[in-house]
């Protein structure tokens, strides 16, 4: 089996990783180094540090091309290339982003139940986020970063669960260590928030999913079937870039699923005696 990584893994900004029983609070780095350790013990498993360039269905099966120049050839196609988020641009959110700013509540809202949060983002769902955010703390400023367009149901029910609406331009996120002190807005009042949340979009890690002809859903993840299979013979896409929840844990079962139908399939090519 040959993995092909390039090595830029969705949380590796974050300080800590949660969601994933027996390695709560592990640094994703630190995760990502015992499962390549663990996998140096099987002598079956390559891994290459590169970037995949291109990918086609060749002969009974899939051919990749590397950026080092090389191709590989494979009976299936395992494509787990994540998504890569919008990450708002905002002044000083590089220092605080995977600290103190975070996209995803199941992740990191725990780490911040009942503290004074704000939500950033536009649009309905930015809203609604909000009113999700009320699982962990009672302290929630919407930031709108320009005018909204609620309707007065929405602004009603924001209101009814005391989340404020700041619909000025955010200019600036100020902090220490990572830590989030204030909210610098382009007009009025600074705003004193402890975290936070964005739901600024996200889209496809790679391309070659779209190239295989996949389908997608609405909010762009790849639509799967069983075991992670899609409508192409041999294709598989887990993780992130597929269906359902993001989070590592997710990530890990649906490969793991993947793995399994793999290995059904290919067993049952080599007993029919098709080619390897
Ligand atoms: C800031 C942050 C914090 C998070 N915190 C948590 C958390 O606490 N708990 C949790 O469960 N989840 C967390 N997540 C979500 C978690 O990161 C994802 O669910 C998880 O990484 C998905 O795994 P994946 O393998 O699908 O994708 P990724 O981990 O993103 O891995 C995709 C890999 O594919 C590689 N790749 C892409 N294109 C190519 C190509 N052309 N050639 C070769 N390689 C390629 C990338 O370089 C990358 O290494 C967090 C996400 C972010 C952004």
């Amino acid at each position: 089996m040959l993995v092909v990584d390039a090595g830029a893994q969705r949380n590796r900004r974050s300080a800590a990783m949660h969601g994933y029983l027996t390695r709560d609070g592990i640094a994703p780095a630190g995760f990502l180094d015992l499962a390549r350790r663990e996998l140096a013990a099987y002598p079956s498993v390559e891994l290459r540090n590169v970037e995949a360039v291109e990918a086609d269905q060749a002969d009974d099966g899939f051919s990749v091309r590397l950026a080092d120049g090389t191709e590989a050839r494979s009976r299936t196609l395992l494509i787990c290339t994540g998504v890569v988020d919008d990450i708002p641009v905002i002044d000083g959110i590089e220092a605080l982003y995977g600290r103190s700013v975070h996209h995803c509540p199941y992740c990191d809202g725990w780490e911040h139940r009942d503290e004074p949060i704000a939500v950033f983002g536009c649009g309905e769902h930015a809203a609604k986020y909000a009113l999700g955010m009320t699982t962990w703390t009672a302290d929630i400023v919407l930031c709108t970063d320009g005018p909204h367009h609620y309707d007065d149901d929405l602004v009603a029910e924001l209101d009814r669960h005391a989340i404020g609406i700041r619909v000025e331009k955010v200019v600036r996120l100020e902090g220490r260590e990572g830590r989030l002190e204030r909210i610098v807005f382009d007009d009025g009042e600074p705003l004193a928030r402890k975290a936070l949340f964005f739901c600024t979009g996200q889209r496809q890690g790679s391309g070659f999913a779209a190239h295989f002809g996949a389908r997608f859903t609405p909010h762009g993840a790849v639509k799967t079937g069983t075991a992670e299979r899609t409508a192409i013979p041999g294709l598989y896409v887990a993780g992130d870039a597929s269906k359902d929840a993001q989070l590592v844990i997710v990530a890990a079962a649906e490969g793991a699923e993947a793995a399994i139908a793999i290995n059904t399939e290919l067993t049952r090519r080599d007993l029919a005696g098709e080619g390897r």
